[in-house]
């Protein structure tokens, strides 16, 4: 039987992409999930589809800008299961740009989608976690968390950010039974280069999404972190494609 049977995970972002592939793999293996985004028809198909193939899952409509919306999945996921295993902050928006094109309404956006959205998931977690005495915090940066690319200032500062968060919040409570993971992504196949508006940005894109990795790659690192021991922490994982653009 997989560790990850029984165990409640909740999700963000799950209509689409990592969340998607996660919240199916996830439930594949005996996790309940419970996942918001903003589409709820999306959230609606695929919970049809986990529990025709057996799994367990409960959707809820999710903004993670309003962190009111994020203590309600979290209190969703506890009164329905009694306990919460497990968030993966994963929502994210990426419309790429250069800086000179000052599309400053995008800016905000990534801001408060890719930064917001985990700091919410934090606050929305952390204290149902340390009531528990146990939890764990995966947060999705990026390979963009590491060095910048073109067009890509302004959304690799938000992923440095959910790096330096993810950071902060290992420090803060280790020994507190909680564990933290960041997992940073490079190309991934996903509806995520779908908002770039910028025509210098997403002729660049197209070359990297030649090489992109299927979604599911990025699950099973995701299952890999959740599933050690409770005494094992494990605190960053880079997954890229082997061929270079
Ligand atoms: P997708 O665009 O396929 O998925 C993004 C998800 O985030 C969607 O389910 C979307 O759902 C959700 N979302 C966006 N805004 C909000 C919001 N305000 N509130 C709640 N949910 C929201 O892209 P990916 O699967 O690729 O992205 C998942 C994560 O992986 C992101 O954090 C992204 O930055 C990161 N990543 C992806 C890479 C890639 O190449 N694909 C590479 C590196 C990192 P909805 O619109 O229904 O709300």
């Amino acid at each position: 039987m997989s560790a990850l049977n029984g165990k409640v995970v909740v999700i963000t972002g799950a209509s689409s992409g990592i969340g998607e592939t996660t919240a199916r793999l996830l439930a594949s293996l005996g996790a309940h999930v419970v996942i918001g985004a903003r589409r709820v028809e999306k959230l609606e198909a695929l919970a049809a589809n986990i529990r025709a193939d057996g799994g367990s899952v409960v959707i809820q409509q999710l903004d993670v800008t309003q962190l009111e919306q994020m203590q309600e999945i979290m209190g969703m996921a506890q009164s329905r299961f009694g306990r919460v295993d497990a968030i993966i902050n994963n929502a994210g928006v990426m419309p790429l740009s250069p800086l000179e094109a000052l599309k400053i309404e995008e800016w905000n956006r990534m801001i408060d989608v890719n930064i917001r959205g985990v700091l919410h998931g934090i606050a929305a977690g952390l204290p149902v976690m340390k009531k528990q005495g146990f939890g764990h915090f995966i947060n999705i940066a990026s390979i963009g968390a590491y060095e910048v690319s073109p067009t890509a200032a302004v959304y690799c500062a938000t992923k440095y950010a959910v790096r330096a968060i993810t950071d902060g919040l290992r420090q803060e409570i280790t020994g507190q039974g909680i564990r933290v993971t960041l997992v940073s992504p490079g190309v991934t196949e996903s509806e995520l280069a779908d908002s770039i508006t910028d025509n210098e940005a997403k002729e660049i894109m197209k070359e990297y999404r030649r090489i992109a990795l299927p979604a599911t790659a990025i699950s099973n690192a995701i299952v890999y972190a959740l599933e050690q021991p409770d005494h094992v922490d494990v605190s960053e994982l880079v997954i890229k494609p082997v061929v270079k653009v």
